[in-house]
């Protein structure tokens, strides 16, 4: 690594818990020094062979599989600090209920990588192996859940459709009454998302992989169809490869670039809340409730809950003008909330008389079909992508950024992904009226819940 880069030596020992906090508020002495270092930033290099932009899960979940396959001149920009975009606020769930086959692998082998890191790195990744359980309120549900324990019987992931008593003996908070079954898939997993984030940067930079904060990308240069370099605010870069994990700012970063990439995604809010602990402390080890009839996700935290949901009437967000560098907790809405919140009380009933903690609204980028945008561009050779993530950007972030790294590497990944193949779409799709209103008809009829 070259000197004044980002360093995982320039971590404090503890890491502290920045979920939910905002960062820029908290007592100097509590800060990471990984997020808050004085040095002067660190002169950028003149060649790289790749440069990857964005530094949240996905973007150094690509740096980290690359450097294991080899390469070599790795750079990573971020415009802000690490995993300060998305990822800090992400709800932490690992899940392998998926619509597609490919997805469920991909989050399968997030759940190994994530569970090996922190023995890897020596960096606490909060890998709780929880498993999670997904409801069925009437038959159909329950036949398509049975679909999913077939196919992901052949992927080897192992789960157990059980009766709606084996969910209480499971998760004594539930309501059954008017269940007719679940999927019980043990292998699910939380984690503390930021902190993934930084285990994979601490082990990507241990593999020579240069991490640059505080740099923007500006815009891709293009000679004959190839990447030539990238143009940063702090100088420019000159690269074979780029690789677009910049999260719900890809679209307008391929917009910027000399030769317009178009990367389909349109930003929504998306709302979870956070109860205080309960009288009775919920258990770190208990059970991810993934209620799809109910629209509605609810996992343990810190004694509580944290619960969060599918709206059908979802919230737009727009990002032209990039000129937010971090995302911060955006506002509350408790009307907009009310249709998630009457369905988590009516699937856990004892929350009534719980106090809440608080509501986090975040953007989240969605995409036409519901299935994320993975890897070459059309048109412009070396420009990868790996962006809009349907809200399982967490769950897909390992996988997607192994199978990305050997695309990168060979030509094509080990796995069939060409369901998430970005050439899916044409410049049709990324007209921002098209997103706007295909995602909102896509979020009304479905969500990312559920499966076909
Ligand atoms: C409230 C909420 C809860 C969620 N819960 C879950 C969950 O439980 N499980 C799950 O699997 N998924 C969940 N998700 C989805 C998941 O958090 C995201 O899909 C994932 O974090 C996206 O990661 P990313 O790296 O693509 O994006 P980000 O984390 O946003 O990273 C992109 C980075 O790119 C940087 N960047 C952008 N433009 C530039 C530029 N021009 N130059 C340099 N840097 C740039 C940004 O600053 C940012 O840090 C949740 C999402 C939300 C909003």
């Amino acid at each position: 690594m070259r000197s004044g880069a980002w360093s995982a030596r320039t971590l404090s020992p503890v890491l502290l818990p920045r979920w939910f906090c905002d960062a820029g508020a908290r007592p100097a002495g509590q800060r990471s020094g990984r997020f808050f270092s004085s040095d002067p930033p660190a002169a950028l290099p003149a060649h790289a062979r790749v440069i990857i932009c964005g530094g949240g899960v996905v973007g150094t979940s690509v740096a980290y599989h690359l450097s294991r396959l080899g390469w070599r001149e790795i750079v990573l920009l971020e415009q802000g600090r690490l995993g300060a975009g998305t990822t800090r606020f992400c709800a932490g769930i690992v899940s392998v209920a998926k619509p597609l086959s490919i997805e469920s692998k991909m989050a399968d082998y997030s759940n190994a990588l994530y569970e090996r890191l922190e023995e890897e790195t020596g960096v606490k990744t909060g890998f709780v192996r929880t498993g999670s359980l997904c409801l069925a309120q009437n038959q159909d549900r329950f036949l398509s859940l049975k679909r999913l324990a077939s196919r992901l019987k052949v992927l080897g992931v192992s789960c157990d459709v059980i009766k709606p008593r084996d969910v209480s003996q499971l998760h004594p908070l539930v309501n059954i009454h008017d269940l007719v079954g679940a999927l019980h898939l043990p292998g699910d997993s939380v984690v503390s998302p930021p902190d993934v984030n930084h285990a994979l940067a601490v082990a990507a930079a241990a593999h020579g992989v240069q991490i640059y904060e505080h740099t923007s990308v500006n815009q891709v240069l293009v000679k004959n169809g190839h990447v030539t370099a990238v143009e940063t605010d702090r100088g420019s870069i000159e690269c074979e490869y780029f690789v677009n994990c910049a999260g719900q700012w890809a679209y307008e970063l391929g917009q910027s670039s000399e030769v317009k990439v178009s990367v389909p995604l349109h930003g929504c809010e998306h709302f979870y809340l956070l109860t205080k602990p309960l009288s009775e402390p919920t258990r770190a080890d208990s059970p991810v409730v993934i209620d799809m009839d109910g629209r509605i996700y609810a996992r343990s935290w810190n004694g509580g809950i944290l619960s969060g949901g599918f709206e059908k009437n979802p919230k737009p967000i727009f990002t032209e003008g990039r000129n937010q560098l971090e995302i911060q907790n955006m506002q509350e809405d408790w009307d907009h909330f009310e249709p998630m919140l009457s369905a988590l009380l009516r699937r856990m009933p004892g929350l009534e008389a719980c106090e809440i903690q608080q509501l986090v609204n975040c953007p989240e980028s969605f995409t036409p079909d519901m299935r994320c945008l993975m890897g070459e561009t059309p048109g412009i050779y070396g420009y990868f992508v790996l962006a809009g993530m349907n809200s399982s950007g967490l769950s897909f972030a390992g996988g997607a950024g192994k199978y990305l790294a050997e695309w990168m590497t060979y030509g094509y990944p080990s796995a069939n992904v060409w369901p998430l193949d970005i050439k899916r779409f044409g410049n049709l799709q990324s007209s921002r009226t098209f997103l706007r209103h295909r995602v909102m008809e896509v979020m009304r009829e479905s969500q990312p819940l559920l499966l076909t």
